[in-house]
């Protein structure tokens, strides 16, 4: 609402400024064609006198008649110039307004999106920060009401806190991360093998993948691109981390690198829980969980990973998309531009 406010202001501005522009455009019209209509005029007397006329076969009333109908003929177009201009103007303010009001909008709108966007990114963050403290404080409440506290209650406590607090720290991580992608400067671009960095990103996940005794199909093509490898690492650690996430335990992954028609292509397959076609336009978007029992309860994460993701791969210039079954699996395919 308070973006209304906006709009008529910019309308506003943009409307003087055409105004300026046609009053200027006005006034110089008005000024060039009363010149011309004088000289017009002048000339037309000046031709009648001299033409052999003999004063005394004229009515020697009709001379200053003659002039003084010229200085009404150049009155009466001068006014009527006037006032067709002055119509003109108030044609081009009520257009002007109109078109103004519709280009204001066009330009505020990405604002006012990135402005509700931060609103709603301020608003997920707070609710996520919260939920956790509130635990925390209730857990902590209640033992300190209880007075027969004993060390295995205080314990439990202190680890379920401690729980809580490692939420917080990688909540906390994760929005650095994703601030810290916002710019581009932050990363240097170099030459980095990808297969490099696949298997740097796979020697993180793998303590994880084996407790789930989950296997690894590997296919890498030795191709290198100009991109930003702790970068690109955390990419794919994000991408190796979700499928073993939402795999059941003894199934497979499979990892590709290749170059095809020109292009530098990683593909991530899982057989996991797969997503819901209607989940997939918005995995992307931060804080978005996708809402499934199974995601919800069991696996922790707050729904920033893939939206990193995404920027990561914006900022090498390079596109990621989802193929998805539920209960089959997924496939994240992410493209890159060949090293030139
Ligand atoms: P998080 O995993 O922390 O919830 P992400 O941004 O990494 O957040 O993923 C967003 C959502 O996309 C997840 O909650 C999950 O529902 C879905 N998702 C991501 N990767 C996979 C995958 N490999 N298989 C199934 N669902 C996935």
């Amino acid at each position: 609402m308070h973006f209304e406010k906006a709009y008529l202001k910019l309308t506003f501005f943009y409307v003087a400024i055409i105004m300026f522009l046609s009053v200027i455009f006005s006034i110089a019209i008005y000024n060039i064609s009363a010149e011309e209509l004088s000289t017009g005029l002048n000339r037309q007397t000046k031709v009648l006198n001299e033409l052999p006329l003999k004063v005394d076969t004229m009515d020697s009333k009709i001379w200053p008649n003659f002039e003084q109908l010229r200085l009404n003929q150049i009155d009466e177009s001068n006014n009527r110039l006037k006032i067709n201009l002055f119509y003109y103007n108030l044609l081009i303010l009520f257009f002007s307004s109109i078109i103004s009001y519709f280009f204001a909008k066009k330009t505020l709108e990405p604002i006012e999106e990135a402005m509700s966007a931060q609103d709603r990114f301020t608003a997920d963050a707070s609710h996520e920060l919260r939920t956790p403290l509130a635990a925390m404080r209730a857990e902590i409440e209640v033992n300190l009401r209880d007075k027969k506290l004993n060390v295995d209650d205080a314990t439990k406590l202190l680890r379920s806190n401690l729980e809580e607090i490692e939420k917080l720290e990688s909540l906390s991580n994760a929005l650095l991360k994703m601030a810290s992608y916002q710019q581009e400067g932050n990363l240097s671009f170099l030459e980095v093998s990808l297969a490099e960095v696949l298997v740097e990103a796979y020697g993180k996940v793998e303590s994880l993948a084996s407790k789930k005794s989950i296997e690894f199909e590997n296919e890498l093509q030795d191709i290198s691109i100009k991109g930003d490898k702790p970068s690109l690492v955390e990419l794919f650690v994000i991408l190796l981390d979700n499928s073993i996430k939402y795999s059941p335990e003894k199934s497979r992954i499979a990892i590709k690198l290749k170059s095809q028609d020109g292009k530098i292509i990683v593909k991530i397959k899982d057989n996991g829980v797969g997503i819901k076609a209607t989940d997939l336009p918005y995995i992307f978007n931060r804080f978005y969980r996708a809402d499934t029992s199974r995601s919800k309860e069991k696996i922790n994460g707050y729904g920033l990973g893939l939206s990193i993701a995404k920027r990561i791969v914006e900022l090498h210039k390079g596109s990621i998309l989802v193929k998805s079954i539920p209960n089959k699996g997924s496939e994240f395919i992410i493209t890159f531009s060949k090293l030139k």
